[in-house]
């Protein structure tokens, strides 16, 4: 199993900082690495990078808390979603710091994420623990309620094939929601198995993630975005 440098470089930045868990943007960069289909995105520390890197990524986007002490970012009135224009980048920036001062003031801030603001649409999940004898798991839903409440989930164990993906997918109560009902869009179900098949490849040659949570997947007619990553290392 030959696995790319730059994949060991993001666990052993973490672990060197004594993290046990990715921060967004690098977990991110693990699923871009595997070709997943992540927001673009930024880490600034200043609020003039923060608003040239929201120039860069084109408005409207969102803000984002970076701190290895805050793991719930909106908890921590961490999040900033749609803001328009230069001026709302610069109040966001200050905002957020006052926020997270004030919820969690021993928190040491990295910087702030500024990335693309993903249009709304139909939210699924994909997620996966880790068994210690079995390895591990993979899971696919729809977002908010479904998952929550109705626990409308299909598992598999890692790795799956394209014909597990598309099972899965198939299996799930709030299927026809995916074929579009009730004036809602038509999901991209192609995209979900790729999305599936390339989170099984990332699993099954990191075996330093413990659990993981592309969480909320927004699909569109065509492609998705992934807009929060949580990767928990062992
Ligand atoms: P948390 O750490 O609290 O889970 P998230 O990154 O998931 O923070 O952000 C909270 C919510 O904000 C998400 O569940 C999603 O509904 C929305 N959101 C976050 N990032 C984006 C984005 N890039 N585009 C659109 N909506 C987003
Ligand atoms: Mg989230």
């Amino acid at each position: 199993m030959m696995r790319d440098k730059a994949i060991s470089k993001i666990f052993e930045a973490a672990v060197s900082e004594g993290r046990n868990f990715l921060f967004e943007h690098e977990a991110k960069e693990l699923c871009s690495i595997y070709g997943l289909p992540v927001t673009s995105f930024t880490v600034s520390e200043t609020e003039n990078g923060a608003v040239e890197a929201a120039v860069d990524i084109g408005f409207p986007v969102v803000l984002k808390i970076v701190s290895a002490q805050v793991l719930h970012k909106s908890d921590a009135g961490g999040v900033l979603l749609n803001i328009t224009d230069e001026d709302g980048v610069r109040q966001g920036f200050n905002k957020i710091l006052e926020n997270v001062k004030a919820k969690v003031p021993d928190a040491e801030i990295t910087g702030i994420l500024v990335q693309e603001m993903a249009p709304s649409s139909t939210e699924v999940i994909v997620g996966s623990t880790k068994d210690p004898t079995f390895g591990h798991t993979i899971m696919f839903g729809l977002g908010g309620i479904f998952v929550e409440v109705l626990k409308d989930v299909a598992f598999r164990l890692a790795p799956i094939g394209r014909s597990d993906a598309e099972e899965m997918i198939r299996e799930i109560k709030s299927y026809k929601i995916l074929e579009g009902v009730r004036g809602m869009p038509k999901a991209d179900q192609e995209t979900l198995v790729d999305i599936l098949l390339k989170t099984s490849k990332m699993l099954t040659e990191c075996p330093e993630i413990n659990e993981l949570d592309l969480n909320p997947v927004l699909v569109y007619e065509e492609g998705a975005k992934i807009v929060d990553a949580r990767i928990i290392l062992e």
